[in-house]
């Protein structure tokens, strides 16, 4: 490790993590007989615990975050920089940082023109959806002011988010939730046989066609906004089925939907484009990210919208309600854009989008391999470096691979020092795909090193 902590220091850190942190997605009984990891140092795609073990991250800081991998000084520096000029202004003030990030995204969005600063990916989901029903005030009575968000997506952990929420688990013992969030079907092409009615043949066009279905029953002018991601993460690592898309861009036209896409974990280089609605010609009307804006260099996310969603709340300035009347106090923090500046000049200058679309292909090509080898895996799917494999009990039944049996394999990977993950709390007894998303700094030693140890894993526990 190249770290400076002795071994009584650690032991006192351990010793206060178990007596006070409350962890996130934990349940704590395990941490009475042991310790939990806790992660001391990260260079590149590795990182060190407490006992000095080094792992090869494929999750990118555990939830996809990590993009440009960790270590980064030039990032640390100009965050310095920026913190001792000016650390922090908010209200209706602007920053250097923030103008200048601003402008250099809005150059990686054709049709985007605005970018309101937050700190969550929860909490930029939020923003959009006040933003539809301040707009259905404005322009439709009230009245168009729903949000439609799909079984299996995920758009954040507040009641507000989570009222948009497609996986039932996550849900489980939160309501009651927010009224105006509708819930329409999934596209995952692989579990189709489990959807009433859907066609062997174009299953995308039948899979869209279910929204406009929701949006008849509801009223169309009661609907106001769509929110998806490009591909589902956490709900089991879901590209689009061909001709869904388009489709659903034709319904949204048709009824007047916002496209709200929620870039939280795609965007900024994670599929091998800048944003992954790019690789589906998608429109959008409002975008959400936040992992890779700065790749957990500084906590910041951002709501872009076109200037026609922009436009409303700037008219009629003599209605004192009219303006978007929300703050989010660490949305004026300068560290975040500062930290997403050269965060975003490091994948131009090192070519990262290019290197992420050739090692997840490599990375495709090797999980297509073991498909041949282990008959558990049932799928794989993905694009760039996010990538899905989903593993089955049986390949003609689809039954999925027992929950137990799937943390087994991530489990064995990590003893051999590779950190992978699944799809975590998605649906109950159904969380069986394996995810892999590395920093798009990823070599093909890397690659052939994650997919090597997930070889491994699948032989021990599966045979
Ligand atoms: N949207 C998606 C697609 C996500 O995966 C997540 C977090 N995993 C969120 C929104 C919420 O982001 P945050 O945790 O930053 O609030």
């Amino acid at each position: 490790m190249h770290g400076t902590f002795s071994e009584n220091d650690i032991s006192h850190v351990v010793e206060a993590d178990k007596a006070h942190v409350w962890h996130h997605l934990s349940q704590h009984k395990p941490y009475e007989t042991s310790d939990p990891r806790i992660i001391v140092e990260g260079k590149g795609m590795r990182v060190w615990d407490q006992h000095g073990r080094e792992f090869l991250d494929a999750v990118s800081g555990g939830v996809w975050t990590v993009n440009v991998g960790y270590g980064r000084e030039r990032i640390a520096n100009a965050v310095r920089d920026q913190l001792i000029k000016l650390n922090y202004f908010a209200g209706s003030a602007g920053s250097i940082p923030g103008a200048l990030f601003s402008e250099k995204l809005i150059e990686k969005m054709p049709g985007m023109k605005r970018v309101y600063y937050t700190n969550s990916g929860s909490e930029a989901n939020e923003k959009a959806f006040k933003m539809v029903r301040q707009l259905a005030h404005k322009k439709f009575g009230g009245k168009k002011y729903k949000v439609l968000y799909r079984e299996r997506d995920y758009h954040g952990t507040t009641i507000g988010a989570l009222s948009a929420g497609g996986q039932d688990e996550r849900n489980a013992q939160y309501g009651p939730f927010a009224p105006g969030f509708v819930r329409v079907p999934h596209c995952l092409e692989y579990r189709a046989f489990e959807q009433d009615g859907a066609p062997k043949e174009n299953y995308g066009v039948w899979a869209a066609d279910q929204i406009e279905k929701v949006i008849l029953a509801e009223g169309p002018d009661t609907v106001g906004s769509i929110c998806l991601e490009p591909v589902t993460a956490g709900g089991g690592v879901i590209t689009p089925p061909d001709g869904y898309w388009e489709r659903v861009q034709e319904i949204c036209a048709k009824y007047g939907v916002l496209i709200h896409i929620d870039e939280v974990v795609c965007g900024v280089g994670r599929t091998g484009t800048w944003f992954g609605y790019q690789h589906y010609g998608i429109k959008p009307d409002m975008v959400t990210m936040a992992k890779g804006v700065a790749s957990g260099y500084a906590a910041i996310a951002c709501l872009v919208t076109t200037e026609d969603v922009f436009d409303p709340f700037k008219d009629n300035a003599e209605d004192p309600l009219n303006y978007f009347r929300d703050i989010s106090t660490f949305g004026g923090c300068t560290a975040g854009p500062a930290a997403a500046l050269e965060n975003l000049a490091i994948i131009e200058e090192e070519n990262l989008l290019e290197n992420t679309t050739a090692m997840g292909e490599r990375m495709m090509d090797n999980l297509n391999a073991l498909m041949d080898k282990h008959k558990v895996i049932g799928e794989v799917r993905g694009k760039g470096l996010f990538l899905g494999a989903e593993l089955v009990a049986d390949r003609d039944t689809r039954q999925p691979a027992a929950e137990k049996m799937v943390a087994a394999v991530v489990g064995d990977c990590s003893a051999q020092g590779v950190i992978i993950g699944m799809t975590n709390r998605s649906i109950p007894g159904k969380n069986n795909t394996l995810c892999f998303s590395p920093a798009l700094i990823s070599t093909k030693d890397d690659i052939d090193q994650i997919t090597g140890a997930v070889d491994k894993a699948l032989t021990k526990v599966f045979g």
